[in-house]
């Protein structure tokens, strides 16, 4: 869906950079089984945005999770919801209808997933692909992100669409998983995800060893052994060393 300009309006790109989102856009969600406002109505798109983890906390769970990671984990939750509600009020304040999804709830318990797919949304703004691990991978913070996602009727320019897998002949994640939950599927839009994960084996796992953690809703290793995020973790770790060589 476009305004026919392709370019975003201006208080949209000053709302996403005074919040510092340097990675979002939007998406054409026409075709898709999006929820539905209280009058019943779907929305055409979405507004997709990624929140980066903290790199030297995420390349530290190689091994399982810990604290300090599911403190990351809450604070990133916390920040999108926070943001997932203004961005939608702001939107509503213009006209427009909207509707944020929530961050990490699992509406369907059997299937284990949420009212929409954020990486649905994610992959059709451009944001990124999905990997082995069944996780979005963005050209800036590899996989070491979490999304947000608010639907709305605003005209905007989406995509394109990202269509490709990039993951190669990497296997990393899926030999690392210690549930075997990883399939080793290469990812492309309308793949189910039945093809890439065992949703149950990968839950199951969590709740028996790693409870301690969200109620056993973190594990985190595919992430954290993923090649695109351990690239972050390097350029962080040399931008520090120039910025400490400068003082
Ligand atoms: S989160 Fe853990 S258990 Fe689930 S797929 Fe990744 S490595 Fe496997
Ligand atoms: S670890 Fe390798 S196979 Fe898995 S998502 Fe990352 S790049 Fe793809």
């Amino acid at each position: 869906m476009s305004d026919g300009s392709h370019v975003f309006p201006k208080w949209l790109t000053e709302w996403m950079a005074t919040r510092k989102i340097i990675l979002w856009g939007a998406a054409d969600l026409r075709g898709f089984t999006t929820p539905l406002d209280l009058q019943g109505k779907s929305f055409p798109l979405a507004l997709s945005w990624a929140i980066p983890m903290t790199p030297r906390i995420m390349a530290g769970i190689q091994n399982g999770p810990n604290s300090a990671y599911a403190d990351e984990y809450a604070r990133v939750n916390n920040r999108i919801h926070e943001l997932s509600q203004a961005l939608s009020a702001e939107i509503k304040s213009r006209g427009f209808r909207s509707k944020p999804l929530a961050v990490s709830d699992r509406t369907d318990r059997i299937n284990i997933k949420g009212d929409f797919p954020h990486k649905t949304a994610a992959t059709r703004a451009g944001i990124g692909w999905v990997g082995r691990h069944c996780q979005i991978i963005t050209r800036p913070f590899g996989p070491w992100v979490r999304l947000g996602t608010v639907f709305s009727d605003i005209p905007l320019p989406c995509g394109p669409a990202v269509e490709k897998n990039f993951c190669g002949r990497c296997m990393r994640c899926v030999e690392a998983c210690p549930a075997k939950a990883l399939k080793g599927g290469t990812w492309h839009p309308g793949l189910p995800r039945t093809a890439i994960l065992d949703a149950q084996a990968c839950d199951q796992w969590k709740k028996k060893h790693y409870p301690a953690y969200h109620n056993g809703h973190n594990c985190g290793i595919c992430s954290a052994v993923c090649p695109y995020g351990l690239k972050t973790l390097k350029r962080n770790s040399s931008q520090e060393v120039a910025s400490r060589s400068r003082i």
